[in-house]
């Protein structure tokens, strides 16, 4: 079984934790895209971890973990992060963590470049994590980035690294005007924190070619959500990278093989971290309570994230590009405390009505048109039965369901491993 479970919204759905609650089912859990911009929360009897580069199989016992070719990987992000999940008593080891050969490294100068050209935009600026993600997804692009692999020759490093310095300065100093990058504290850098990572790297590739032919069960794990796919979100204020579940195989080094399923994970409101339009959005008071109910803080960055009503035309969207073969709702619970409970349900655009997700100056023009529907007003967290729940809470379900024309299998009602619903019982 080759299963994928992607965002459907603009991220922060609580893939990590569907994840982790999945993962026993599963032999491998492979994280194909991104770096650590990436914030997974993962809350289970061991404590409350977040994950920024790791696969959250990690905190599975049995679980082997990838780190595939799709994913760019701050090496001295990963080794801090390694050590603080082993302070906690989480197992890492070459058994249980495999790095792909292929997978690009970020460097502390696409950090600096982030920063950079954050702050020469100014009021414009796209709301980046600032962790260097677009910078080195634009060099992989331009063929001027290193791979893990190259941590594999250390004869031939210094000289691969001058190369690349020498035409990032041309950006770095000669453009931004910034100190220039000095390649002998690069390739120290590279040493120090590459090292501890070398029994890691390997051809991923023939691990899961061989898995996949033992009829092993797999799991891809998305960063970010649909909406922030670097073709079919809301760009520019998308990611880098592809979100999407038919970029699972390829970001994860089996790009000839077929996914069996895909589980879109969506969450019962809507959250945005950054710039960009995001047109369902709540302010003032209505916001803050939102933000702090559903404690929409980002895990990455610690930044207030912009929340909001559920968003039909931007979920149904979601789904439909993700090809959600099933769909998991969570935090349904955060939505307890209102009276009413706003649901977008179409998009005004120049007094026009439209349920169709647009592009461009089209959806920084859209009004969102709300529906109100009933609120329930009562905890709902330790319903673990479809019988469970109180009629408005079921009819919300409903609704969604009715309106993106999806069926939804999975209610999460609580961070917990254990505080979900599986609506198809
Ligand atoms: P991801 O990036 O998609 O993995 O999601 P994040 O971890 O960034 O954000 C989801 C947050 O919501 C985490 O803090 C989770 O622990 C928490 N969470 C997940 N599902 C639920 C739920 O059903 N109810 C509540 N109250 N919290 C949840
Ligand atoms: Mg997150």
């Amino acid at each position: 079984m080759l299963t994928a479970v992607v965002g459907i919204n603009w991220g922060d759905e609580g893939k990590g934790r569907m994840v982790d609650l999945l993962a026993s089912q599963y032999d491998i859990v492979v994280r194909y895209q991104g770096g650590n911009n990436a914030g997974h929360t993962v809350v289970n009897e061991k404590g409350r971890f977040i994950l920024n580069l790791l696969p959250s199989g990690i905190l599975h016992k049995n679980a082997i973990n990838v780190m595939g070719p799709g994913m760019v990987i701050d090496i001295e992000h990963l080794c801090k992060e390694i050590s603080r999940l082993k302070e906690k008593g989480v197992e890492i080891t070459p058994d249980n963590l495999k790095i792909s050969h292929r997978a690009t490294i970020c460097f502390p100068y696409h950090v600096r470049q982030d920063i950079l050209e954050e702050e020469r935009l100014g009021e414009k600026k796209y709301g980046s994590t600032r962790r260097g993600i677009a910078p080195v997804y634009a060099d992989k692009y331009i063929k001027k980035a290193m791979r893990m692999e190259d941590l594999l020759f250390p004869g031939t490093l210094r000289k691969k690294l001058e190369h690349i310095i020498e035409w990032k300065n041309l950006i770095i100093h000669s453009g931004y005007l910034d100190p220039a990058i000095d390649a002998d504290k690069m390739l120290k850098w590279l040493q120090i924190y590459g090292e501890p990572l070398l029994p890691f790297i390997c051809d991923v590739s023939d691990y899961l070619d061989n898995a996949v032919e033992e009829g092993k069960n797999i799991l891809f794990e998305a960063q970010l959500g649909a909406l922030r796919d670097i073709d079919y979100g809301i760009y520019p204020y998308t990611t880098s990278s592809t979100t999407l579940a038919s970029f699972a195989t390829i970001g994860a080094g089996i790009p000839g093989t077929k996914l069996d399923k895909v589980i879109g994970v969506m969450k019962a409101y809507s959250s945005c971290v950054g710039e960009g339009p995001f047109v369902a959005e709540f302010f003032g008071e209505e916001g803050s309570r939102l933000r702090e109910s559903g404690g929409e803080y980002g895990a990455a960055t610690g930044r207030p994230r912009r929340v909001g009503a559920f968003d039909i035309p931007a979920s149904r969207y979601g789904i439909k590009v993700q090809g959600a073969d099933e769909i998991a709702l969570t935090k349904l619970d955060v939505l307890s405390y209102m009276e009413k409970i706003p649901v977008c349900v179409a998009y005004d655009i120049d007094g026009e009505r439209t349920d169709k997700f647009p592009t461009g100056d089209r959806l920084l023009k859209a009004k969102p048109v709300f529906k109100l529907l009933d609120g329930w007003k009562c905890d709902i967290s330790s319903c673990r039965k479809k019988e469970d729940l109180p009629a408005a809470a079921a009819g919300y379900v409903k609704f969604i369901e009715e309106m993106t024309k999806y069926r939804i299998r999975y209610v999460s009602v609580g961070a917990d491993r254990n505080a979900y619903i599986d609506m198809y019982k």
